[in-house]
């Protein structure tokens, strides 16, 4: 069936092109029309509408409310908007599914070490029966000092191991019980690409970075499958509620691709999913299980290959390989061209160059975009490389090869950035000034890096394909922050006043864009979605508010009301009547 109304739009958008409303689809029945709406249609042609036909999961008519109305056979539902403000589904075009598993204890709210202690304690309470405490989601900025250490967690729990990773993911802090069950001590060397932060003694401090955190990791024990999809469920239900309608995975294992074939057939897919396989081989911190030690061939790849071939309906697709090139600037693993203020440190680059190059020149032969993870302006730079060599080794054009969060670039090479035509996927979160922002981020890179540092401005002005994104679960993927972040540069309650470098602000409606149309053009997916035209797939939000009308501070009291996907609705809220 989905194959079928897949063929169906796209008939519709081959036939009927340049009048935004010209009648139904051939021998389309209209289900649903949407009329007395606010529409942002993110059609440069004509970006406002007020009323929608829906057909099937096609859009068959998008105009004024006369025009949809004729459309409607008898027994066509009507829904009144009321006015209300509807966009596009929203994609988030770097996401990291399955995400937090239910049992485990998400600290990412937490803003001062008593509340991280309370949290934790209470968790361990509510759940006697786990071997092992887990969770995610911690910044330096709640740690005196911004030191963070083992003994903070043995205050609270002492009898479980516990680990914990920082919210970005790239490292780890883990209690005194689950070092003693990992043997690891003093004694213990740092691994390649990793870190076991040590005090002035020489003893291991609970904290663990890039690398090193396998360390611990292999002593916990794993989820269950059925625990797994259990999870995925549950997120997939928050995203829908959330506006989502599709989303980029950066990081997928065929195992993950299997549990995400298991919701569609089970008919519990709220989102249309592409993946970003593991870059094989893989290289840093999660990946090095994947490493090879001698070139890589096409049949390293010939798995992602037949997945891809598996794969192509409206819902999945296996479209790209994600790569790492460095860290992030908080852990300061994120590479330099210059080291972090106050320090000798570069990063830690995880690739080296030659290697790189043949690796993505073989991906982009066969025919898949790259996705490298690359924050530092060196690391960006690497990346910007390797698309060059393979284009030109391969004579390739038009891979939308991706750099992703691209956090620091060099000023310089936004121009071969945008000649190459490479995709930045930026997330908004990363510019929300909260104390970790100020008082870790902005003074290691200081005043020559920090003023452009996640300024999606300077994107936009160079004429870059940018798709928003999230980076969940190092982040909320709540796009009204992500919007309310982009366009105030702001945090929640109003700091700093006037906005944090307010230079890199962007307006609503390009923030839209970017959670929308780029998303779908990040995703090969521009003739099927991402704006509200004829013929396209019915994927829309429907908002309490107009947000390019209201004062940018009340963005975040938005709420998300209706979600459609494909025609069906994936979350109605009460409210919306
Ligand atoms: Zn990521």
């Amino acid at each position: 069936m989905r194959l079928k109304t897949m063929l169906s739009a796209m008939l519709v958008s081959t036939l009927l092109t340049v009048p935004v409303w010209a009648g139904p689809a051939p021998g389309g029945h209209v289900d649903r029309i949407f009329v007395n709406g606010r529409i942002w249609t993110g059609n440069v042609a004509q970006p406002w509408a007020k009323a929608l036909a829906v057909s099937g999961d096609t859009l068959v008519g998008v105009g004024e409310d006369a025009d949809v109305r004729t459309l409607a056979a008898a027994d066509t539902a009507v829904v009144d908007l009321g006015g209300r403000f509807v966009t596009p589904g929203f994609q988030d075009s770097h996401i990291h599914f399955p995400g937090p598993s239910i049992n485990s204890v998400d600290l990412s709210d937490v803003t001062t070490l008593a509340q991280f202690q309370a949290k934790l304690k209470a968790f361990a309470q509510a759940h006697p029966e786990l071997p092992w405490i887990v969770g995610k989601g911690w910044g330096y900025a709640i740690f005196p000092q911004e030191k963070a250490d083992k003994k903070f967690i043995d205050a609270v729990i002492s009898d479980r191991p516990v680990y914990l990773a920082a919210r970005d993911g790239h490292m780890g802090l883990a209690n005194s019980a689950a070092l003693r069950l990992a043997g690891v001590t003093s004694a213990t060397q740092d691994p390649p690409n990793g870190h076991i932060m040590k005090n002035r003694k020489g003893e291991p401090i609970g904290e663990f970075k890039e690398a090193a955190q396998a360390l611990i990791r292999k002593v916990i024990p794993p989820e269950t499958e059925e625990d797994r999809y259990r999870t995925l469920l549950t997120h997939l239900d928050e995203m829908a509620q959330a506006g989502l309608t599709a989303a980029h995975d950066a990081m997928s294992t065929p195992r993950l691709v299997e549990m995400f074939e298991r919701a569609l057939a089970d008919d519990r897919l709220k989102l249309r999913v592409r993946f970003g396989m593991v870059m094989v081989p893989g290289v840093g911190g999660y990946s090095r299980q994947h490493r090879l030690e001698r070139p890589i061939t096409e049949a390293d790849v010939a798995p992602y290959v037949n997945l891809r071939n598996k794969l192509h309906g409206s819902m999945l697709k296996v479209t790209s390989i994600k790569g790492v090139l460095d860290g992030t600037v908080d852990a300061m693993t994120a590479v330099m061209d210059k080291p972090y203020v106050g320090t000798d440190i570069t990063g830690i680059p995880f690739w080296e160059t030659n290697e790189l190059n043949q690796t993505v020149s073989l991906y982009d032969k066969l025919g898949f975009q790259v996705m490298l993870h690359a924050i530092g302006d060196k690391a960006v730079a690497q990346g910007l490389d390797s698309f060059a060599y393979a284009a030109r080794v391969n004579g390739t054009t038009g891979r939308r090869h991706r750099i992703e969060h691209a956090e620091v670039p060099r000023l310089e090479d936004l121009r071969r950035m945008h000649d190459l035509g490479v995709i930045v996927v930026t997330t908004p979160m990363f510019a929300n000034p909260d104390e970790t922002v100020l008082k870790n981020f902005d003074p290691l890179l200081g005043p020559e890096r920090a003023p452009h540092a996640d300024s999606f401005r300077i994107f936009d002005d160079a004429e870059i394909i940018q798709a928003f994104s999230s980076d969940w679960d190092a982040f909320t993927f709540d796009v009204i922050e992500g919007i309310a972040v982009a366009v105030t540069r702001q945090t929640a309650d109003g700091k700093p006043v006037g906005g944090w470098y307010p230079a890199g602000r962007i307006s609503v409606e390009a923030a839209l864009r970017h959670y929308t149309v780029d998303g779908a053009y990040a995703t090969f997916d521009e003739a099927e979605r991402g704006m509200l035209t004829k013929g396209k797939l019915a994927d829309f939000v429907v908002l309490s508010q107009d947000l390019t009308a209201i004062d940018p501070m009340k963005i975040r009291q938005t709420k998300v009301l209706l979600t459609v996907m494909g025609g069906e609705d994936t979350w109605r809220s009460p409210e919306f009547r």
